[in-house]
């Protein structure tokens, strides 16, 4: 079923914008752990990543031993990883070609916080279709 919306607590968007601001000028990044309902992905918990990019002011990659060890994790659970998010110091909240060329995965939902000197600002959640990125809704329980 094509996923249209994520649902992230507030209490994690905060920690989101937290991230973002403390990693600034870096991007910052997380893996989502949680489940799929229908077409919606909800996010459990949160698992703010190391940020192992070599040029971390232009790009991210999640620490490949958090990745191994959710994976180890959640085998067997009802829990899957279901999205990935990371902060984006030009302060646009949009999926740039880079996002798009390493989105390996492309069941993950993707969650962008934009993020300047004077802050975090907007967070805009997407799907993958195919080629592009589609931006879906963020609920708030
Ligand atoms: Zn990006």
């Amino acid at each position: 079923m094509t996923v249209t919306a994520v649902e992230l607590a507030a209490a994690d968007l905060a920690a989101l914008a937290r991230a973002a601001t403390d990693a600034f000028p870096e991007e910052a990044c997380a893996l989502f752990e949680g489940w799929r309902a229908a077409a919606v992905v909800r996010v459990a918990r949160v698992h703010l990543a190391p940020n192992v990019a070599e040029d971390r002011r232009r790009g991210f990659e999640v620490d490949p031993r958090l990745l191994l060890r959710l994976h180890r994790e959640l085998r067997g659970s009802d829990r899957d990883i279901v999205g990935v998010w990371h902060s984006h110091p030009n302060g646009s909240a949009v999926p740039s070609g880079t996002d798009l060329a390493r989105a390996y995965d492309r069941s993950l939902t993707w969650v962008i916080t934009a993020v300047t000197s004077a802050g975090a600002g907007a967070v805009r959640a997407y799907r993958i279709d195919a080629q592009s990125f589609t931006e879906i809704a963020i609920a708030t329980p």
